[in-house]
């Protein structure tokens, strides 16, 4: 699908439950209310969604949460995605504390990718941030995952007085496995909203000083706006995503579905189109219809500079990221 801005939008976000094993503190806070199970999308409602947004040429999909995998079956509709005509790729973001044991199932069920989120290598540190103690699961999956055919990615949140000075410690990842290390700059989603972003344009600055070698990969890695860097030596690269300081709203080519069933066209407004009513009717020709207005109505870019003009008041963990 085209929008009206010229961009080709072919890749959706998929939340399938607003639940999670961590209350990471940007994203989920305490005594965050969940979303009543009934409202929540059954697996079967979310393939008659995707077999109309595959017909519109959306062909790559990224199942998110709250944490994916909390929810009984995931893989199982991972499988099923990966059978509908049009679908070209379906990669996960998780935590990782569940992803060392659900590795086989998730080999088996083609998953092509999967992304891990982590802001620190301290165990304390993680602690602080998520809630839990559960880095040694975490790393423990990302080795095992590592160790797969499935294209691994580690996702870092910077925050200043919190976890920036690991910025060297956690892109060295990739040099000790192959898997690419992003810094993903916070937004002014939740308690995002209190906080200023560490800019990637000063840790890129950092990495010029501390690798000389490092130089821009153009070649494309992924769906996203991520810009790459390759460091001598390193085994992965090294991602930016600047959703702050580098608008790069102009190649915007994504819609994301919450698990209540709401396209949502752009993470910075609070505006959806709603596609329960028709899922629940199997009303397939209106879900399409739908998908096709969520697409026309995407506002031109975000305005995440401009903070009275956020209109979304959603936690990350209920848009999944
Ligand atoms: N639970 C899974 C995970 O942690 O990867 C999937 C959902 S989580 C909402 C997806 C990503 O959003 C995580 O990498 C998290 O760090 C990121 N995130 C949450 N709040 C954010 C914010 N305000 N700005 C930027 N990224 C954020
Ligand atoms: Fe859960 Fe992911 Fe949000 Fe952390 S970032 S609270 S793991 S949804």
């Amino acid at each position: 699908m085209q929008d009206k801005y010229g961009r080709i939008i072919d890749y959706m976000r998929i939340s399938i439950t607003d639940r999670c094993n961590l209350r990471c503190r940007y994203c989920m806070p305490e005594g965050i209310r969940f979303i009543p199970m009934e409202e929540i999308l059954t697996y079967e409602q979310i393939l008659v969604i995707c077999r109309q947004a595959a017909a519109l040429g959306i062909t790559k999909y990224k199942i998110t949460g709250g944490e994916p995998l909390v929810r009984r079956g995931c893989s199982e509709l991972i499988s099923k995605l990966k059978q509908i005509p049009g679908v070209e790729q379906v990669t996960m973001t998780t935590n990782g504390i569940l992803l060392k044991e659900a590795l086989p199932k998730l080999l088996e069920s083609g998953l092509d990718g999967v992304n891990i989120s982590l802001d620190t290598l301290n165990r304390a540190r993680y602690q602080e941030i998520t809630g839990f103690d559960e880095l040694p699961r975490v790393l423990d999956s990302i080795e095992t995952a590592a160790g797969t055919a499935l294209r691994v990615k580690i996702n870092v949140v910077l925050q200043e007085d919190v976890n920036l000075e690991e910025w060297q410690s956690l892109a060295q990842l990739s040099r000790v496995y192959p898997v690419d290390v992003r810094f993903i700059e916070l937004m002014p989603i939740g308690s995002g909203r209190n906080q200023k972003a560490v800019s990637n344009d000063w840790l890129l600055a950092q990495m010029r000083r501390q690798y000389l070698g490092i130089s821009l990969d153009d070649s494309v890695h992924g769906n996203g706006p991520a810009v790459y860097y390759q460091i001598p030596g390193f085994l992965g690269m090294i991602g930016f995503i600047s959703a702050i300081h580098g608008k790069f709203c102009q190649s915007c080519n994504r819609i994301r579905l919450t698990s209540t069933g709401e396209i949502k066209p752009c993470l910075c407004y609070k505006d959806t189109v709603s596609l329960g009513e028709a899922v629940r009717a199997k009303d397939a020709g209106t879900v399409r219809a739908l998908l096709e207005k969520s697409v026309a109505d995407k506002p031109g870019m975000h305005c995440f500079e401009e903070l009275s003009h956020v209109t979304e008041e959603h936690k990350m963990a209920q848009i999944g990221g």
